[in-house]
């Protein structure tokens, strides 16, 4: 059953296939569908990694989907595709194979003698045209992610020169890195992703591509740049990606907090923050999954201490919970930060100062607060990227109150 054409090596195990998304594949097969196993699922295999999750490519559309699997939901309305669910809560994305709506545009632009010239507007903005296989490989992002796995034949098809670019460990747009990177900017932050998960190096003309479509950025829907921007984070890499961002000049876009710290304090500030990031992304690869606001918190700790007690005198504590006050509103504005993650961030890194013992508050309390372990858990990455308070960090974890370390009253203006 799993020929291979002579002369190619064994590619990949059919042990390692996800066995629902398997039976998806033959299913649609046995409805006379094409289908194969698409994009980030073959990248990981053939790389040797555990693929995260497997998605299908399929002839059929997504109403012919619905109408094959019982257990089958259809989302999206611009870009529709379909859930198959299995036990435990997993799901199988089975998506229509789709063409490029750019290229196809410039294709009937040509046929109609329109001007194609250049200052064109290239954002895509509707993307449910239904193609072929090949189409739909095409209109990917990267050449490692345009890679197609066929089960029955068991080997993987290459529209797109994946293949060489995997081995080679390139990252690539498919077709013209400028047009690709400027019809969606996001790409950009999808290169820096992989890139630094993947460890693969940029090509150069995607490279380029990406340092001019930056200035396109901010066109992007505010949330699928905050969703990409957390994928970083949640990834374990945002110590690399964060400074392939800074490289490309992309973080005065996407994080701008964190781009005026690095640029106000210079080397220093530098240290400190890919110190914070670097002890966060050790935590996330040791397997801990960590909520969204404390990856935030962390990230932010050391531009809310910017503003500490020790530099101003008379109201140096309002002070420092107006800076975090100010830096999560500004993200709950420009990047539709949602309100409930911005609140559970305002409260862990406020806590971190009564933690440290900048600041003492009623003990009893503050340990039953219902973000007490998250907050201690943010103080822990905190003392492992510093190096200080380690004493304070074992007392808590022992159930103790640390003695503060000022003698400052009880009194709390802040919460
Ligand atoms: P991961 O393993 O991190 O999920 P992935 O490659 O599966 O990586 P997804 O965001 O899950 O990434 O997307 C699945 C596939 O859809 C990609 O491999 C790629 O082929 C395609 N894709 C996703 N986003 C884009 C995009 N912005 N432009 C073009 N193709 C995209
Ligand atoms: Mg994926």
């Amino acid at each position: 059953p799993h020929v291979r054409p002579t002369g190619e090596p064994a590619e990949i195990d059919p042990d390692e296939l996800d066995p629902d998304a398997l039976k998806v594949v033959l299913r649609l097969h046995q409805h006379g569908h094409q289908a194969y196993m698409v994009g980030g699922c073959v990248r990981d295999l053939l790389l040797g990694r555990k693929p995260k999750d497997f998605d299908i490519a399929t002839s059929a559309t997504p109403n012919e989907v619905r109408g094959i699997f019982r257990n089958c939901r259809l989302i999206g309305r611009r870009f529709r595709l379909a859930h198959v669910y299995f036990k435990g809560g997993k799901i199988i994305e089975v998506s229509t194979f789709r063409a490029n709506p750019t290229e196809l545009e410039a294709a009937a632009n040509a046929n109609s003698g329109e001007e194609d010239g250049d200052g064109e507007d290239l954002l895509i903005t509707h993307d449910n045209v239904f193609g072929t296989a090949q189409e739909d490989a095409r209109r990917r992002d990267f050449t490692i992610n345009g890679l197609f796995y066929d089960v029955a034949e068991g080997r993987v098809i290459d529209y797109v020169r994946g293949r060489r670019d995997l081995d080679e460990r390139f990252i690539r747009t498919i077709g013209d890195p400028e047009v690709r990177m400027r019809e969606d900017p996001v790409r950009i932050l999808r290169a820096v992703r992989f890139a630094a998960k993947l460890e693969l190096d940029i090509e150069s003309r995607t490279y380029a591509a990406m340092e001019g479509a930056v200035e396109d950025l901010p066109r992007c829907a505010p949330a699928r740049l905050l969703e990409e921007t957390f994928r970083l984070i949640r990834g374990g890499v945002s110590a690399p990606a964060l400074k392939l961002l800074d490289a490309l000049d992309a973080l005065k876009i996407l994080l701008p907090p964190v781009n005026a710290y690095l640029k106000q304090h210079g080397k220093e500030g530098e240290k400190t923050f890919y110190a914070f990031a670097e002890s966060l992304d050790r935590r996330v690869s040791s397997g801990e999954a960590l909520d969204d606001a404390i990856l935030l918190a962390m990230l932010l700790i050391p531009i809310s201490r910017t503003t500490g007690p020790e530099e101003t005198q008379e109201g140096g504590r309002a002070s420092v919970s107006q800076v975090v006050e100010d830096l999560l509103a500004g993200f709950v504005q420009s990047a539709r930060l949602p309100r409930r993650i911005a609140e559970r961030c305002r409260m862990l890194l406020l806590a971190q100062r009564t933690l440290s013992g900048e600041r003492r508050r009623r003990s009893a309390a503050f340990k039953r607060h219902p973000l007490f372990n998250e907050a201690l858990t943010v103080f822990e990455m905190t003392v492992e990227a510093t190096g200080e308070n380690r004493e304070q960090l074992e007392a808590w974890k022992a159930g103790e109150v640390p003695q503060p370390r000022s003698a400052a009253g009880e009194s709390d203006g802040d919460s």
